[in-house]
């Protein structure tokens, strides 16, 4: 028989019950026991959701993040909070936010707000963890508290549990050493430190009854040193006989040469990722030794699209025939990182609601599959013949597949991406077209979201504004924008983003070949979710979709009116893709449709056009030998979208990071006439990657930290460009801030770009 179950589920809510939760607790509207009594409340309703599998995770739900939970389970709090008193969970949301509950807090005087943990992304997904933090002096102190608490409740629910734990070497692997003085050489130092308390819980799991631990370790995916690899057969050596099943789970990638370490270790079951490793299943299965289970993830974790079930069922029959009560089906990861509930999707026609599953339709499908294994398909018949008619209509449709598209994307070739001069040639000719100032000022696009863009904008969803009140709305702010930037004395203005939701949603919106979902929320990191837009069908533009604003904006002003847009991968990274052809394929496609809404920006007039990619860096993929691969097609695709103009036409380009110590060459061939990055918060520090190479186009290091509330001070603009003009000539140089200033208020934003514009005034008299 094969057994069924679950690596994680999304613990948000399906009506992100959990964000409402979580944000009332913060703001001092409902006490802590509302607030961990809606925790349990979910935790119930997930487990029923996950009725009928044979084992459902325990401990995967989180009031912030699963690593930072992993850091209290290990007892490894920042020095900064261990003196704290109250009760726990405030702790926890102080190392995860800074601080905890508005007037909730006791101990708000004594131990008010803090430095809140470092977030980063979990591994190539679009969630982001709160970073463990070593030092020298750390160490680890068992607390079962937050585990045993889910246990019983899961006991007492009569639900089969299988604790879920972030494995010893991915813990280590994902902190970093914070130290003051004395520096921690070597993270591994630590796992002498941290077994033990793993041993400990192994233990409490064990007289708890468990029958099954899943242990995470997905760096397992990834490139290890040869160090690290050792110290997982150590490890793991350590937890033989402790009267408790493990299985050790991995995703997102294939082991390749960790594959043979992975089926050596002494452990009971391995996991591996079938929807990205399918190749290494049956490799596994000659490899794991006799009695251990092989839990084959066979349904996509990271998607929306239904399984083609008998496809699947055409690789597991003889698996399952192989491995008889050692195979295990799930889901490839955690469904975290997908919605809760398709059926909450009345607004997705029928069609497209047939093509997709969410959280609940992928356990169904395990299900159905295990059913056929265990019964045999006749058991499923009707299931299967629906899912095979539903698999075959998306192969088919004419809402997925277009002519026109899929033949201009077989027309590209080499040429598509290049401008018609060199930089060096083009550059002389926008400075006799665009007559700027050395340092010339710009911002990034976007101006304050005020209440009246919202009120505008959710009174017109209503339907209580009808389209033309809703243009003359936006006109109206971004009329203002143009004043405002006249008024600061910018050189190239932008026209404020007013009618921009989202960067990604806006243009999705006005393509075809997406959809959208009403309740498709997956969490980005605490109470923050986002709703990827559904790239589904052969990408096209039915008609221009910012011509009209932006010829509006250059209307109001003499100056240079910059186009925004965002760009193909960013684009590609921030939505559901397609499984049916390469991601490669969809960003061309996106490429295609924003080149057309370039050029004819362009005849509109529009000098100056800005192509946002920041999420170019997140598709890097998890292992380094893939990233030449993804940054060829990623590049090109960029190329496509913004080279075919003019020498006249300036291109900029936006990310909003500065880590490009190992990309820098690839950014350079995008070959954009001005790049924006950002770099304030770490005083330039990040230009090293331009200390060995010299970047060949003009660079606006940001000069304005967006993301505070704080003021940068003109002197403090001026030295912040001085030390970047040591890495980068002073005539290639913007003066501009981090990023967007959406989430500012006007009453910030104007003194401090009045200082921006007065230090870069600064710069020129010094420079003459
Ligand atoms: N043009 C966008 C803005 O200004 C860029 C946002 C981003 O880089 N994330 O908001
Ligand atoms: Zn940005």
């Amino acid at each position: 028989m094969v057994t069924t179950h679950n690596l994680g589920f999304p613990r948000i809510g399906a009506k992100r019950e959990l964000k409402f939760g979580l944000e009332r607790y913060w703001k001092g509207e409902s006490s802590r026991d509302e607030l961990k009594a809606l925790g349990a409340q979910l935790r119930a309703r997930h487990w029923a959701d996950q009725e009928g599998l044979d084992f459902v995770p325990a401990g995967d739900f989180s009031f912030y993040d699963q690593v930072l939970d992993m850091s209290f389970t290990l007892g490894n709090l920042p020095q900064r909070v261990q003196g704290f008193h109250g009760d726990k969970l405030d702790n926890y949301f102080r190392v995860a936010r800074g601080r905890s509950a508005h007037g909730a807090d006791d101990h708000a005087a004594c131990c008010g707000g803090v430095a809140a943990g470092e977030m980063t992304k979990w591994f190539d997904t679009n969630y982001h963890y709160i970073v463990p933090e070593f030092t020298v002096d750390t160490q680890f102190n068992l607390d079962t508290s937050r585990l045993s608490g889910q246990l019983r409740e899961a006991r007492e629910l009569g639900v089969k549990a299988k604790p879920v734990i972030v494995g010893p070497l991915t813990y280590l692997w994902l902190g970093k050493a914070r130290d003051g003085g004395d520096k921690l050489a070597d993270k591994l130092a630590l796992l002498p430190r941290i077994m033990p308390v793993y041993r400990a819980l192994l233990d409490y799991f064990r007289v708890m009854d468990v029958e099954w631990v899943q242990i995470d370790e997905p760096i397992l995916v990834t490139e290890l040193h040869p160090a690290w690899r050792a110290a997982f057969a150590t490890a793991y050596e350590g937890f033989e006989v402790r009267g408790v099943k493990l299985l050790l789970a991995t995703y997102f990638g294939a082991l390749q040469e960790n594959l043979d370490l992975a089926c050596s270790l002494p452990v009971d079951g391995l996991h591996i990722d079938a929807i990205n490793a399918r190749e290494e299943i049956a490799l596994a299965a000659r490899k794991l030794p006799a009695q251990r289970v092989l839990s084959v993830g066979a349904v996509n974790g990271r998607n929306i699209w239904k399984t083609d079930l008998n496809a699947a069922l055409d690789w597991l029959e003889p698996l399952a025939k192989q491995l008889g009560d050692r195979l295990w089906i799930a889901p490839s990861c955690s469904l975290l990182h997908v919605p809760v509930d398709l059926s909450s999707e009345a607004k997705l026609d029928a069609q497209m609601r047939s093509w997709l599953a969410f959280a609940l339709q992928k356990l169904d499908e395990v299900k159905v599959l295990a059913t056929a294994l265990n019964e045999g398909r006749d058991k499923v018949a009707t299931e299967l013949a629906a899912n095979a008619a539903d698999i075959q209509a998306r192969r088919q449709s004419s809402r997925v597949n277009n002519a026109a598209v899929k033949a201009a994307i077989a027309r590209i070739d080499a040429t598509l991406g290049n401008r018609r001069n060199a930089y060096a040639l083009r550059a002389a000719k926008q400075a006799a077209h665009l007559k700027l100032p050395a340092y010339p000022t710009t911002t990034i696009g976007s101006f304050p979201q005020t209440a009246e863009i919202r009120h505008a904008r959710s009174e017109f969803k209503r339907g209580a504004l009808g389209k033309t009140g809703y243009r003359d709305a936006m006109r109206a702010e971004i009329e203002r924008s143009v004043r405002e930037q006249e008024q600061l004395g910018l050189d190239v203005l932008v026209h404020g983003e007013a009618e921009r939701n989202d960067m990604v949603e806006y243009f999705g919106e006005q393509l075809d070949g997406y959809a959208f979902s009403e309740f498709g929320w997956v969490q980005s990191y605490g109470s923050r979710c986002v709703k990827p837009p559904i790239l589904f069908g052969d990408i096209s533009r039915p008609k221009a979709m910012t011509v009209e604003w932006i010829a509006y904006a250059q209307s109001l002003t003499n100056k240079p009116m910059k186009g925004m847009l965002t760009g193909p991968v960013t684009m590609l990274n921030w939505s559901f893709v397609r499984d049916d052809q390469p991601r490669s394929v969809s960003c061309y496609q996106l490429a295609l449709a924003i080149r057309e809404e370039v050029l004819d920006l362009e005849t509109a007039g529009v000098r100056v056009i800005q192509i946002d990619e920041a999420a170019l860096r997140e598709g890097l993929p998890l292992r380094r030998a893939q990233w030449a691969e993804y940054l060829r097609w990623a590049i090109e695709s960029f190329r496509i979208a913004a080279n075919g103009v003019e020498d006249e036409t300036q291109i900029h380009t936006h990310m909003c990071y500065s880590e490009f110590n190992d990309t820098i060459a690839s950014i350079a061939g995008m070959d954009a006439d001005v790049i924006t990055i950002e770099t304030s918060r770490s005083d330039m520090e990040l230009l090293d990657a331009f200390e060995n190479f010299s970047y060949p186009n003009e660079i606006g290091p940001g000069v304005y930290d967006i993301h505070s509330p704080n003021i940068p001070s003109e002197a403090h603009i001026v030295q912040l460009m001085q030390k970047a003009a040591e890495r980068i000539p002073a005539q290639r140089l913007w003066v501009n801030p981090d990023c967007g200033l959406k989430t500012r208020q006007w009453a910030e934003v104007i003194p401090a770009l009045t200082n921006m514009v007065a230090a870069a005034r600064t710069l020129r008299e010094r420079a003459n």
